[in-house]
């Protein structure tokens, strides 16, 4: 405990001392514990999109609008069916580029560039988490259902850039998204790593159940806990939980 936390301490009632110091004790307990399920971890994962950036900055408001732009274009259809199409590929594939390339035969190509030229000035440095994930012991990832030079530019509006071994996007899985655990499969053949000693961070829920299944320590990033047998911990603090794993 530090000096100054003693110090307030002592400027208190003794009960309230008592109560205090077991409570600093239980947390410190729990933080313990959460950092030893963690020892074997040498590969740490994380999605990009609302995990390496808070939701508030509403980055999908952009990239949805252009979906359904190209959704439109591409299979001749009104606004309002180009956004249900949208959506319930989404639901249905993981990805709605996934829903249309298997149901249309679209161009993964010319769909990524385009939906995800949006602007960035929503995002901002963060210094506490690009020290966090410098500390980490091991290969630090990126893996996420974009592309990969999205992912540079997200990384680089963050002050992120540099310090990944690695950065995936979808076209690193033959654009098989996550869930599907064949796409995990595939990004993780390709850096050699090795999943049970591996941790992964995500927002999307249904992106902890492959990884999970698959031997590796799940951590749900959003703003809140939503319990599910293949997630492991939550946080709506990424560079916090990071740091008390050191
Ligand atoms: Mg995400």
């Amino acid at each position: 405990m530090s000096l100054k936390c003693w110090q307030s301490l002592a400027a208190k009632p003794r009960l309230f001392q008592a109560k205090e110091i077991a409570l600093i004790a239980a947390l410190d307990k729990f933080r313990r514990m959460v950092a030893a399920s963690f020892s074997h971890v040498r590969a740490w994962v994380f999605d990009l999109d609302n995990t390496l950036y808070p939701p508030e900055a509403r980055l999908f408001d952009q990239i949805e609008v252009r979906m359904t732009d190209f959704v439109q274009r591409a299979l001749g259809v009104d606004r309002a069916e180009a956004d249900r199409l949208r959506a319930s590929y989404w639901a249905r594939y993981g990805t709605t580029l996934a829903g249309l390339m298997n149901e249309h035969g679209v161009d993964p190509g010319p769909y990524l560039y385009e939906v995800h030229e949006i602007g960035l000035s929503h995002l901002d440095p963060d210094p506490d988490l690009a020290a966090a994930i410098q500390r980490l012991p091991g290969r630090r990832i990126v893996y996420t259902n974009g592309s990969k030079p999205y992912a540079e530019r997200v990384l680089a509006a963050r002050g992120l850039t540099g310090i990944f071994d690695a950065v995936y996007g979808v076209e690193h899985a033959g654009f098989r998204p996550k869930p599907e655990q064949a796409a995990f499969e595939a990004v993780f053949a390709l850096d050699g790593l090795a999943p049970e000693e591996g941790a992964m961070f995500e927002d999307d829920i249904r992106n902890l159940a492959a990884p999970h299944a698959m031997g590796m320590r799940t951590v749900h990033v959003g703003p809140e806990p939503l319990p599910h047998p293949h997630i492991h911990h939550h946080t709506s603090d990424l560079a916090g939980f990071l740091s008390q794993l050191g």
